[in-house]
């Protein structure tokens, strides 16, 4: 049981650390016309950059498919992936951008407050460069120090 723990909370600080990475140098460098949909968003519903998450949500199914006959490492690494894309998406998506009104910002909350601060400084500029803060949850300090205020 302590394995498939550890591999469930591998895949989810995988997915923050690859994330980061993935945002500040292929988002916003290569793919940014993609990307930029999300820093430009019109009204709609969706945003060409919703194609990120249909790719890591792929990721995790394809890691639970082929791990779960043994119940593997790559199956308890897909549903760390899948718990992170449902936090991120709640997170960033739903309390962060509002995308659905169904759910209150918790802003009596520091945690919540300081991932909202720094998400709310990535979007200062919404632009490709000059840009910062590019994790959800591996944020500058300085964020979590101005949400306890
Ligand atoms: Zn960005
Ligand atoms: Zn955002």
């Amino acid at each position: 049981m302590l394995f498939a723990l550890l591999f469930v909370i591998l895949g989810f600080f995988l997915m923050e650390i690859s994330g980061w990475f993935i945002h500040k140098y292929i988002m916003h460098g290569l793919l940014w016309r993609i990307h930029r949909t999300h820093h430009q968003r019109s009204k709609g519903a969706f945003e060409l950059n919703d194609i990120f998450s249909l790719l890591f949500g792929s990721v995790s199914i394809i890691l639970m498919v082929l791990g779960f006959e043994q119940l593997d490492y790559r199956f308890w690494m897909g549903l760390g992936i899948t718990i992170y894309g449902a936090g991120y998406f709640v997170l960033h998506d739903v309390l962060i951008h509002r995308r659905g009104k169904w759910m209150k910002r918790p802003n009596r909350n520091s945690f919540f407050r300081g991932i909202f601060k720094a998400h709310q400084a990535h979007h200062a500029n919404n632009k490709k460069k000059g840009t910062e803060a590019f994790g959800l949850l591996l944020v500058p300090l300085k964020y979590f120090k101005e949400g306890k205020k």
